[in-house]
């Protein structure tokens, strides 16, 4: 189980998310990504396999940036360590999430999915929260944190979980059980992540 952080603020906070994954490193992991939500509300993401340093250097390059974003170290449990497997993990590209963690009962919730016909890309467990949770929100019935309560109900195993959506791009959700997750509070920003070193003062 590796890195989790997310952050929320009126600047573009790409270099928090990487600074906080570099702060992470010491965990080990195989592969790294980071998805934001810019002013026009556009999801962009990129993933690396290997360093922290290349997804580093693939943001830069790429010139992602936002004022809300979730970022990952992936420590693969489920699937290979490749760019596909690596998270943010998205569902019909407006829902991204980044998951720590086991889920346990993914292969039957897999198959639920796939009949509603939802496709996956990935060989991981962690995919179905982000198509769960999609599905929850019933085409903008349900709002953000609504839908994530009612998908995470349906989880069995143990999750960090953060999700950002581009329909609702002024909230990040997070959850947690079995894996830790810490909040951090600021003036007119906040932080999350799922160890303490990964949010302190740059
Ligand atoms: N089980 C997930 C995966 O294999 C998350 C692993 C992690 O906690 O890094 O993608």
């Amino acid at each position: 189980m590796c890195g989790i952080v997310g952050a929320i603020a009126e600047r573009n906070v790409s270099g928090i998310l990487l600074e906080g994954l570099r702060r992470l490193e010491y965990r080990g992991y195989d592969s790294a990504g980071i998805a934001m939500l810019n002013g026009g509300n556009k999801l962009i993401a990129t993933k690396t396999v290997g360093k922290v340093e290349k997804l580093v250097n693939s943001v830069t390059a790429s010139k992602i940036n936002g004022s809300v974003g979730i970022a990952h170290t992936r420590w693969a449990t489920h699937g290979k360590p490749t760019i596909t497997n690596a998270h943010p993990h998205s569902s019909s590209k407006e829902i991204a999430i980044v998951h720590n963690g086991i889920i346990e009962n993914y292969q039957e919730l897999r198959g639920e999915l796939l009949k509603e016909g939802y496709d996956f890309k990935t060989e991981t467990d962690s995919e179905i929260i982000a198509h769960l949770i999609h599905k929850e929100r019933n085409g903008g019935k349900a709002s953000l944190i609504e839908a994530a309560q009612k998908a995470t109900q349906k989880l069995e195993g143990a999750y960090g979980l953060c999700v950002i959506d581009k329909k609702d791009p002024d909230q990040i959700v997070v959850a947690r059980s079995g894996s830790p997750l810490v909040i951090g509070v600021g003036i007119g920003e906040n932080f999350v992540a799922s160890d303490i070193l990964a949010l302190g003062q740059v």
